[in-house]
């Protein structure tokens, strides 16, 4: 790891957690190059929900990339391209009776939120944007002034404007409903709040905590922004491809967002793809308005189609989602329980997060995971919160036996701590 620190950037940071040399893997397993097997609760934070080098999807790239067919070609039209439109149309948005126009942006999540807030400001010619305590929508300047992280706005260095904060679900505690609070204040005239162009929302806070917004709760979000004629954008990039059980995350709430915002696993296999979904009749763009180089990477094109084909033709792999998620939360809730504390355990689907309440506690807890096995990340406003998010193909056996690693480095932790 020496030469790590010798010779890259002091930003780097999943390498100081998880301190070792990576060089095969395979669904949810890592091997570092000395020879340790090492369980994956992470997932790539969500872009490897199929798990690593997810074999039915790999057959399709190398199939691709064996034949000479366009790998790089800027936004032009390809096969690639267009077999992925057909089949995200009608495997995923016709099924669920859903109309979109697909935007594909530059390669990174922030990128994609860039557009969408664009976008919401060109077609309401408003500045201000909503966005929640404790988001998370990316590093570049207009995402990160959307992002609630003090130590990451910090970071941008130059004033961070244009996005004005509400309390997200349950932020105030149980018994006040914090959309009453937006609504009032949007609607008062002397509210001091500039009418949004968008308000952009994560349906369960990946980053942030773990945190799951109610149904009722986005419902009402959803109606205050058709109220105020602001754009309802969705961020559903951590969230999304069936990281909560179904495709979109906000399908058991029966939202239906003017923007949907997409990456990390909808390439299926850890390529970098970020697209929106635009609600027909929203997409006032200029031709090249929001260019990029690597717009819809046909390679990430052609394993994102094998994904959806794989996996969602059918309800079985959704409802093994939430089997899979119910079981890993009745096993948490009994840790939980078990060891008092404070503890306690949110989450929707496969995304879960432990609040450990400590931070040292949840950080001791991932550390001495890592030395038995287990990745596991931690989030929250101060990171007390360990972050539970294993690939949604783990086989259960897997999945057991990290949860068991889990449950070891917590009780020693709390020994330590
Ligand atoms: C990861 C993430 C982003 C940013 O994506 P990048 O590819 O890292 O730019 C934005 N929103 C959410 C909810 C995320 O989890």
């Amino acid at each position: 790891m020496q030469i790590f620190e010798n010779l890259e950037s002091n930003v780097r940071s999943y390498s100081r957690s998880f301190p070792a040399i990576f060089s095969l893997a395979r669904g949810s397993i890592l091997l570092t190059d000395d020879g340790r097997k090492i369980i994956d609760f992470l997932a790539g934070a969500g872009a490897l929900n199929y798990g690593h080098n997810n074999h039915r999807i790999r057959a399709a790239i190398a199939e691709y990339l064996a034949s000479d067919a366009i790998v790089h070609g800027l936004d032009m039209a390809t096969p690639a391209k267009l077999e992925f439109m057909e089949t995200f149309s009608s495997i995923i948005l016709r099924q669920r009776d859903m109309q979109y126009r697909f935007q594909f942006t530059g390669p990174t999540g922030a990128n994609a939120i860039e557009a969408a807030l664009k976008l919401s400001r060109k077609i309401t010619g408003r500045q201000n944007v909503i966005s929640f305590t404790r988001g998370y929508h990316g590093m570049s300047l207009g995402a990160i002034a959307a992002s609630g992280n003090r130590f990451y706005r910090t970071g941008s260095a130059v004033p961070l404007s244009g996005v004005s904060f509400m309390p997200y679900d349950g932020y105030l505690g149980p018994a006040i409903d914090t959309a009453d609070y937006l609504r009032k204040v949007l609607f008062d005239e002397s509210g001091g709040i500039d009418r949004p162009a968008a308000i952009l929302v994560e349906t369960v806070q990946g980053e942030g905590g773990i945190n799951v917004a109610r149904n009722e709760w986005l419902r009402s979000i959803e109606s205050i922004a058709k109220n105020i004629g602001a754009l309802f954008i969705v961020d559903d990039i951590q969230m999304g491809c069936g990281r909560t059980g179904e495709f979109f995350s906000f399908e058991c709430a029966a939202l239906s967002p003017d923007i949907v915002v997409l990456s990390k696993s909808i390439s299926g296999y850890g390529l970098p793809l970020s697209m929106l979904l635009i609600k027909e009749g929203l997409d006032l763009w200029q031709p090249g308005e929001h260019g990029g180089t690597f717009r819809g990477n046909n390679l990430a094109l052609v394993a994102a189609t094998a994904a959806i084909n794989a996996y969602w033709r059918c309800r079985t792999f959704s409802e093994g989602i939430q089997r899979m998620g119910d079981l890993t939360r009745r096993r948490l809730d009994a840790i939980a329980s078990r060891y008092g504390n404070g503890f306690s355990v949110r989450g929707r689907g496969m995304a879960l997060g432990f609040d450990c309440q400590k931070p040292e506690l949840a950080e001791v807890t991932a550390r001495k995971a890592f030395e038995k096995g287990l990745i596991v990340e931690r989030c929250g406003a101060v990171a007390e919160v360990v972050k539970i998010l294993p690939a949604l193909t783990i086989d259960l056996e897997i999945l057991n036996q990290g949860l068991e690693i889990f449950e070891e480095a917590l009780t020693e932790a709390m020994k330590q701590t």
